[in-house]
This record gives structure tokens, C-alpha cells and sequence, in this order.
């Protein structure tokens, strides 16, 4: 299932969604063309859309929102 990046260019920060294949990979920014390593997948809560970092090896997992407390996958 692909997941959801965070580009590492403090000047971007854009969300480039990439292969589970590439988790752990070097990938490169859709929009500024910055590469970085993929290792952490953002997740957005669907309750209250607060957004949080997993491995992106868990990426797929349910995982319980810090802020209200809603599971999701
Ligand atoms: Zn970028
Ligand atoms: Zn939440």
C-alpha cells in the first residue's frame, strides 16, 4: 500500500505519496526534486486530521491517534 512522505527540504515540505516498495529508499521530492531517505509514512487521523510519523514499515498497521484517541489503518 503506498504511503505518505514528508519531503525533507525545509523550504518544501510537501507530502509525496510513494511504493511500499520504497520504504527505507532513497526517493526524490515530486516538487522541488530534493532526495531523501523514505523512512517514516505521515498518517492523518480521519476524526480530527491530526497527522503523525510511523515507520514506514508499519505504514499499513492501525495505529492509535495521540490526540483522540481514535484507531484507524
Ligand atoms: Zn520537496
Ligand atoms: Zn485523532
Amino acid at each position: 500500500m503506498p504511503f505518505i512522505v514528508q519531503c525533507e527540504n525545509p523550504n518544501c515540505r510537501k507530502y509525496n505519496l510513494v511504493e511500499d516498495a520504497l520504504c527505507g529508499q532513497s526517493v526524490e521530492c515530486l516538487i522541488c526534486k530534493t532526495a531523501f531517505r523514505a523512512d517514516n509514512a505521515i498518517r492523518a487521523c480521519p476524526q480530527c486530521a491530526a497527522k503523525m510519523r510511523v515507520p514506514c514499515s508499519a505504514a499499513a498497521q492501525r495505529v492509535q491517534c495521540p490526540k483522540c484517541g481514535t484507531v484507524f489503518q
